[in-house]
């Protein structure tokens, strides 16, 4: 049976700069499931720069002491009395971020879910993952891949569904010339859907390791964070939270490019000047959360194609120096709490 005592978890106390120890453990009632939700025993789950800016303060406060964690793999042990989807106790899911939609809207309607107004998000509206347990609306609970560890499957929830959907937002075409601005949990998964789909990768990032992650998945090249590629791109992802890096970014596409800004936060972009780094139809895009499809394509390609997905492993008791490893840039790859 369900555990219905309390259980470990970190909430955001006081939003500040990770020096200052915004998260604090805490001992909480384990959650109980709505009608519509399960609830999920973390199994793992990964740490994300979003998390870093809720618990940084960069990301309003929408949930005091909001538990973070939005990249959960886990294991559903009881199923509310409403709850669709056929899922069953025993079942493996993962809880991501988009968590409700209206369904109503002309955004909804029009296959833009993830522009609804009405979204609300895990380990920011809701309770996440940095916990024993946590609940999910069973209609956002995803179906996983098999063929992959609960540590693998936990940055595929966001570094890979995010940096999937930045990829289709880019309109890389086929065979194209991609170019990558920063290069942790987000961007070493999406290099690889890329390189599959046959596209030459360039990374432009100054991370030592990330840049021999980069090359060890089949990388073009790699460069400094703002250094030019050494062809122009069709396209480009940044997945720094940077906006100083938007000019060179813009300044390295060719005729045409597109360039993707993957982040929910971006430091001010400089000014542009328009021969540089707009004009001959270059575009900028931003890229805002996902639509459940692009969760279930991403997962889908996930399962054809086995990705290697680079897993600092940390203890759950240990989600405070993680995020100060993820602030500092000392992981290479996607770090993720292990339950
Ligand atoms: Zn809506
Ligand atoms: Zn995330």
């Amino acid at each position: 049976m369900m555990d219905t005592g309390t259980m470990t978890a970190w909430q955001v106390v006081a939003p500040g700069p990770v020096s200052s120890h915004p998260l604090q453990r805490v001992t909480v009632s384990t959650p109980q499931p709505g009608p519509d939700e399960l609830l999920v025993k973390v199994l793992a789950c990964g740490v994300c720069r979003t998390d870093l800016h809720v618990a940084e303060g960069d990301l309003a406060v929408h949930r005091p002491r909001v538990i973070p964690g939005h990249e959960v793999v886990g294991e559903v042990v009881a199923v509310g009395a409403e709850a669709g989807g056929g899922f069953a106790v025993g079942d493996r899911v993962g809880v991501a971020w988009l968590r409700h939609t209206c369904g109503q809207c002309v955004y909804c309607l029009r296959g833009r879910e993830n522009l609804c107004p009405s979204s609300l998000y895990t380990g920011w509206d809701a309770d996440g993952g940095y916990a024993d347990f946590t609940t999910v609306p069973a209609a956002f609970a995803l179906r996983l891949p098999t063929g992959y560890s609960d540590v693998e499957l936990a940055p595929l929830l966001c570094a890979g569904i995010i940096g999937y959907r930045a990829l289709l937002r880019t309109d890389l075409p086929s065979a194209g010339r991609l170019g990558l601005y920063g290069f942790g949990g987000s961007a070493h998964l999406t290099a690889q859907v890329a390189l599959a789909q046959g596209a030459r990768v360039h990374v432009m990032t100054r991370g030592e390791r990330a840049r021999e992650l980069a090359l060890a998945l089949g990388a073009s090249s790699v460069q400094g964070s703002a250094d030019m590629p050494p062809e122009p791109l069709d396209a480009a992802i940044l997945f720094a939270p940077v906006g100083d890096l938007v000019l060179p970014a813009l300044a390295a596409l060719d005729r045409g490019g597109v360039l993707a800004i993957a982040g929910i936060h971006l430091s001010d972009i400089p000014a542009l000047n328009y021969q540089r780094h707009l004009f001959q139809e270059r575009e900028i895009r931003s890229v805002t959360a996902n639509t459940r499809a692009d969760a279930r394509d991403f997962l889908a390609f996930a399962g054809a194609h086995r990705m290697a997905v680079s897993t600092p492993e940390y203890a759950l008791d240990r989600a405070d120096e993680a995020l100060a490893d993820l602030s500092a840039g000392r992981i290479a790859g996607a770090a993720v709490l292990r339950g």
